[in-house]
């Protein structure tokens, strides 16, 4: 009998070698094999020159299901989800992905992954890229005491809050409920009470397309609502450099429990979501229009309108990607039928519809 950690590596491993696709997507000229009772068919995306994957020193895995890795709970297979182990990793992936579409994992608490999953390659920044360098003192031009932290991307925006309170550091405690990454914040300029992800950045670094680490100064780049503009495609975000003001660690600590306290009691925190789905219009709070439109606790299958925040949909508990997707379709419908407004979605649709 094989042990169930040399089974996955026996099925990893001769999935990479006949790069292995999941059966409903395989077409009849495929070939395939079976292993240990999986059916593999070759993978059309990932052809001989995907040996470079056995270089990866981070974990590779084929049809890795994506509502492992989201908070609504939803989301199909990706083809390969690689956890990188380091940026020299993350440069094998950039320079030999192919024609495999790249997509960029953080949290997955903004996302809604189709059913169907995510063809390609899914990048997960969660294991090697956790790392927050001590604190670095100096003054400001206008003569104040601030810290300097390089942070990785996939250091989580709540820890990187409390971190920052140890050190008597202001200018986070706002953001300590977003359930994001770093790299997820500064992609979406995550914002709340006030402040937004880009107001503390002083840089951040990317690996471009090429594979090749770019610095961005924040001069360099453009903070949008719930957006950050690059000079030029970002590729992946690795790490930021974020600057503090020094202040009352008990102070900040009281603004820290004050937040979480009033996002418990006005989100749906017990089930999951992925926060706010819409922008708020200009001059409009989107949940007010979902609200004054009777849409909350509107409900296909296991996705429903929050009774308590309208701009959450939740996930019941066996929710699909097309019952979020039909929500959505149908609060946009009727709010611009009362209101003439569009709403957006602040929630990014993803993979293979
Ligand atoms: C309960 C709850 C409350 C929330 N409250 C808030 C709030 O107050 N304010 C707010 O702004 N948002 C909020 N959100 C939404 C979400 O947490 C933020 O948008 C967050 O910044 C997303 O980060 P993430 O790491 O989860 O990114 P993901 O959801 O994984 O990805 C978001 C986007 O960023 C890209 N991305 C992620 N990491 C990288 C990287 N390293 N390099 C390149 N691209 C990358 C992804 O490809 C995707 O396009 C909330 C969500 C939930 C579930």
């Amino acid at each position: 009998m094989l042990h169930d950690t040399w089974k996955t590596r026996l099925i990893r491993f001769a999935h990479l070698q006949a790069y292995g696709k999941p059966a409903r997507q395989a077409t009849a000229s495929q070939s395939c094999r079976t292993i240990l009772g999986r059916t593999l068919y070759k993978r059309k995306s990932m052809t001989s020159s995907s040996h470079w994957l056995n270089q990866i020193k981070g974990e590779v895995r084929p049809d890795e299901m994506m509502s492992q890795h989201t908070s609504l709970r939803v989301g199909g297979p990706a083809d390969l989800y690689i956890l990188p182990q380091d940026l020299e990793d993350l440069k094998l992936i950039l320079r030999n992905h192919g024609d495999s579409p790249l997509f960029f994992l953080g949290e997955g608490s903004n996302l809604l992954i189709s059913d169907r999953g995510v063809r390609g390659i899914v990048v997960s920044l969660k294991r090697g890229f956790k790392r927050i360098t001590l604190p670095e003192f100096s003054t400001n031009a206008q003569g104040e005491e601030v810290a300097t932290l390089k942070v990785g991307a996939g250091v989580k925006m709540s820890y990187l809050a409390k971190f920052a309170t140890k050190y008597g550091l202001t200018g986070m405690e706002d953001l300590v409920g977003v359930p994001g990454s770093l790299g997820g914040a500064v992609v979406m300029n995550a914002g709340a009470e006030g402040t937004e992800t880009g107001d503390v950045l002083k840089s951040v670094t990317v690996l471009n397309a090429e594979g090749d680490l770019v610095t961005y100064g924040r001069d360099q780049l453009e903070f949008k609502y719930r957006k950050t503009i690059f000079p030029q495609q970002p590729g992946v975000i690795v790490h930021a450099e974020i600057v503090l003001k020094t202040g009352d660690a008990a102070e900040i600590q009281g603004r820290i429990d004050r937040h979480l306290k009033r996002r418990s009691q006005t989100q749906p925190l017990s089930l999951p979501n992925s926060g706010s789905v819409f922008k708020n219009p200009q001059g409009e709070k989107a949940g007010q229009l979902i609200e004054q439109a009777g849409l909350k606790g509107y409900t296909v299958g296991d996705a429903s309108v929050s009774i308590k925040h309208a701009n959450f949909i939740v996930n019941k508990g066996s929710a699909t990607a097309a019952d979020v997707r039909a929500v959505i379709d149908h609060v946009r419908a009727k709010v611009k039928e009362r209101n003439g407004i569009e709403l957006e979605t602040e929630v990014i649709i993803a993979g293979d519809w």
